[in-house]
């Protein structure tokens, strides 16, 4: 079975919801559900030996069911979210992933060591990420206290504008340039993550804002759930041009498997085959290389293809890929190794 190491999923914000309903997120996640995609039974039935784990705040309901007859939208940018009451959910969520860490459930991994202890340990790797940075302030205390609990990976910004950048709205077709990039705090939070070592995530962030991270970071450029904007045209995948962007920075693009932006026709249909996934992979790999290409499920974030089903269904997409021609080598570099290079470098480990 081919290990899978997966650049986003949103498991942290499915047990804060639940857990909002009386649930207990540890056993949920330990002993397992059929609700969403990942917990411990199913990562391992599926290879899931770990991922970037989303501590993420909610805009409720954005509509993302009005359409018009040619399934055409063009959702509103949500509002922007006060501090204060986004700092306390992010506490929440960051406390249950501890809890299950506590109670033997994953490793919470700060560095490579860590991830290849939790792989060996047999372990799901968790990487703790912020999918926008509503809890951080403008003087970047609070990131420096999340650094400390083990943050490793950040989105300035989600679809949702912040103190320091743009977000995409979604949008059907559209363009990725929707509106302004980086404020100067995100060109402050850009560098502070350089500096100390935290991967920054482009995904959610405006074509501007692509940009301006790719001129001030001194790190590969990473996209963690995207797709190719060629095949999808949804506002949130990425053009030829910002993928060569991120070959050229030794970066990484991993494979969104939300149907809305893997189908040539943006429907929100599970009903949607394999073939579209490695559709995307292929013109990723032939824009940005077998190196700079990844998954980012969005497990838990989003609907994917009922043939995936959930964390369990893993390797048909392995299976699929395989049977496109991708080898042995080349699986491990997208199912899990080109994560771990780009992150070493992200915090400081490795020349990518
Ligand atoms: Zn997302």
């Amino acid at each position: 079975m081919q290990a899978v190491f997966d650049g986003h999923n949103d498991v942290l914000f499915r047990l804060w919801t639940n857990a909002a309903k009386g649930a207990d997120p540890v056993a949920e996640f330990i002993e397992g559900t059929r609700q969403g995609h990942i917990d411990m039974p199913r990562a391992r039935k599926g290879g899931l030996a770990g991922g970037l784990c989303a501590i993420y705040i909610t805009s409720g309901d954005i509509g993302d069911d009005a359409r018009d007859g040619n399934g055409h939208y063009a959702i509103p940018l949500s509002a922007p979210l006060e501090r204060a009451p986004s700092l306390d959910i992010a506490l929440d969520m960051a406390s249950i992933a501890f809890r299950i860490e506590r109670a033997g459930g994953w490793k919470i991994c700060r560095n490579g060591a860590d991830i290849d202890a939790a792989e060996a340990e047999g372990k799901f790797a968790a990487v703790l990420h912020m999918e926008g940075c509503e809890p951080i302030d403008a003087d970047l205390a609070a990131l420096e206290v999340f650094y400390a609990a083990g943050l490793r990976s950040l989105g300035p910004v989600w679809s949702r504008n912040t103190i320091f950048g743009h977000g995409v709205p979604f949008a059907f077709p559209s363009s990725p340039d929707t509106g302004p990039g980086l404020t100067e705090a995100g060109k402050r939070l850009v560098r502070e993550c350089n500096r100390i070592g935290i991967a920054i995530d482009l995904a959610h962030i405006t074509e501007k804002g692509f940009w301006d991270v790719a001129r001030l970071s001194d790190k590969p450029l990473i996209v963690s759930h995207s797709n190719a904007h060629a095949l999808t045209p949804i506002s949130r995948n990425l053009t030829d041009k910002q993928l060569a962007a991120v070959r050229e920075s030794n970066g990484l693009v991993g494979l969104n498997f939300a149907v809305t932006m893997l189908r040539e026709d943006g429907a929100k249909s599970a009903d949607t085959p394999l073939s579209d996934m490695v559709r995307h992979i292929d013109y990723m790999v032939e824009h940005v290389g077998i190196d700079g290409v990844a998954l980012g499920s969005d497990f838990d974030g989003a609907t994917i293809p009922a043939e995936i089903g959930d964390a369990a269904g893993l390797q048909k997409l392995v299976a699929a890929l395989r049977n496109a021609g991708y080898g042995d080598a080349d699986l491990a570099k997208i199912c899990r190794d080109n994560w771990l290079r780009v992150l070493r470098s992200a915090w400081h480990e490795a020349a990518a």
